[in-house]
């Protein structure tokens, strides 16, 4: 699938774009958010560009699986999987989401409250 040139997170995945990666492989980059909403904010990529949840498809089954394994590994690394954490994937702009190509946010290091905001 091409990656649009008007991407921040393909910038970002190519090396255009600075950002704090703490982790990256063949399937998915992760890199620290920008304006951390939790003392540990990181956002986990697909490095295929996918706009939104909605445009993941049967294919896709294996690199969205990896995302969330990848998630739970980087948890585990920053002390966060037995206080708990959140993994949140934001889909479409009613729901929070402000850039359009797939990631899930890992948030760790403090409470957090149900139902979100
Ligand atoms: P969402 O609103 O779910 O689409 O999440 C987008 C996230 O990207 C927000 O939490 C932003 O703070 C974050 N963000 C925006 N620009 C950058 C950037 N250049 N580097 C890292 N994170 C960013
Ligand atoms: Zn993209």
């Amino acid at each position: 699938m091409a990656q649009p040139n008007d991407c921040l997170f393909c910038g970002i995945i190519a090396g255009v774009v600075q950002a704090k990666i703490i982790h990256q492989d063949d399937l998915v980059v992760a890199f620290e958010d920008i304006n951390p909403q939790a003392p540990h904010h990181a956002l986990i990529c697909p490095r295929k560009h996918l706009s939104t949840l909605n445009d993941v498809t049967a294919g896709d089954e294996a690199l969205m699986g990896h995302a969330v394994k990848v998630g739970a590994e980087l948890a585990r690394k920053l002390g966060d999987s037995e206080s708990g954490y959140r993994l949140v994937l934001n889909c479409q702009r009613g729901a929070g989401q402000s850039v359009f190509h797939i990631h899930f946010h890992l948030l760790g290091g403090r409470p957090f409250t149900w139902p979100p905001g």
